[in-house]
């Protein structure tokens, strides 16, 4: 037998979220965002899964060339666009839109000489001061572009910092990003998934989910199950080793947890080296046999131990849900203190993947 570590991508889960996300916006075209390896998920499972989708996100443009070679003849969104003006070839030949962020990637732009124009995402920076020119210079920056021949159309892009967060919300930069774009009549894409839900002003031509498709919920205070999204992704182990302590005794590296009183521990097969958050602590909700328990004890680089005193049934090769289906993968971010996207990126090579 394998180790029994496993992920599960359901398929029928990012369909499912992909309509309900098309439900909220209607009028919107969607480019699935599936960057980082599809959130972890793989890329050209997810795009198989999401073949139907009206476009793709992504940040390498090797991965935009994998899809196109696979046959994915949608459209392709560079969410950074070039990284060296050589890209802008390929970009022309193969279709790929850009985003447009820097005065550099404008001159490379202005430059070129490419066989087709290309369709560009101006990306204004309306706040997050991360990517994007001054929001103020839109329309000096349109006019440029379009005395460009390498520029067949033009959509204007800006990013929210907190779409997620009832209390700030968005309009501090939508705001900005309308002034400063009244009069220009272009299509724009604003939202992220948290934008796309609660802010139907935002949506524009093109929306931009990523977490949401993923079954995540975007914000904090409101759970994946009542927004209707299902999870794309289940980590799964069994159960590997079970001692029995006394109180008094320790589990694990540090010997930072000791027992109040006689325990049953489960070691499950399954630790950082997977992915799991090592800064998850004591008390971390898991799944044995469909049953609540917690993880005891520190992290190991390939074990985790938890909580069998009051799940007696459980024993060598019981089943584990480290997150999934019946278990948010939130709730384990929340108690890890981080987001659920990290935990879906950081799912290590060395875990088997499955589809169903
Ligand atoms: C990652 C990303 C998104 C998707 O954000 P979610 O919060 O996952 O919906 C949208 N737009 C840009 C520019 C991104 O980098």
């Amino acid at each position: 037998m394998t180790r029994p570590i496993q992920v599960t991508i359901h398929t029928a889960a990012l369909q499912h979220n992909y309509r309900l996300l098309k439900a909220h916006a209607p009028q919107s075209r969607a480019y699935a965002v599936i960057k980082a390896n599809a959130y972890g998920h793989g890329l050209v499972r997810t795009a198989q899964a999401l073949a139907d989708a009206d476009g793709f996100a992504l940040l390498e443009i090797e991965q935009a060339q994998v899809l196109r070679e696979l046959g994915f003849a949608l459209p392709i969104l560079l969410l950074e666009g070039v990284f060296e003006p050589s890209e802008l070839m390929i970009c022309a030949e193969q279709d790929f839109r850009i985003a447009v962020h820097s005065e550099l990637q404008l001159q490379w732009l202005e430059e070129a000489r490419l066989k087709h124009p290309v369709k560009i995402c101006l990306k204004l920076n309306t706040g997050m001061n991360r990517l994007g020119f001054v929001a103020e210079r839109a329309a000096e920056l349109v006019l440029r572009l379009s005395r460009n021949p390498n520029v067949l159309s033009i959509t204007l892009m800006a990013h929210f910092a907190t779409a997620d967060e009832p209390d700030k919300g968005i309009d501090w930069q939508l705001a900005r990003f309308q002034a400063a774009t009244a009069n220009l009549h272009l299509p724009f894409t604003l939202a992220n998934s948290a934008a796309l839900i609660d802010y139907p002003q935002a949506r524009g031509e093109w929306v931009r989910p990523g977490i949401m498709l993923y079954g995540s919920s975007p914000f904090a205070e409101r759970s994946a199950c009542d927004l209707g999204l299902r999870a794309a992704m289940s980590l799964t182990s069994r159960i590997i080793g079970v001692q029995e302590i006394s109180a008094g005794d320790a589990v694990g590296y540090g010997a930072s947890f000791h027992a109040e009183k006689p325990m049953r521990i489960g070691i499950v097969a399954c630790g950082y080296a997977d992915g799991y958050p090592r800064h998850a602590p004591t008390g971390t909700p898991v799944l044995v046999n469909g049953q609540r328990s917690q993880l005891i004890g520190r992290i190991s680089m390939d074990m985790l131990a938890l909580d069998l005193t009051e799940i007696p049934t459980a024993q060598i090769g019981s089943h584990v849900e480290l997150w999934g289906n019946q278990l948010s993968i939130d709730e384990v971010a929340a108690a890890a203190g981080t987001i659920s996207y990290e935990l879906m990126c950081a799912i290590a090579q060395r875990v088997p993947v499955a589809t169903d």
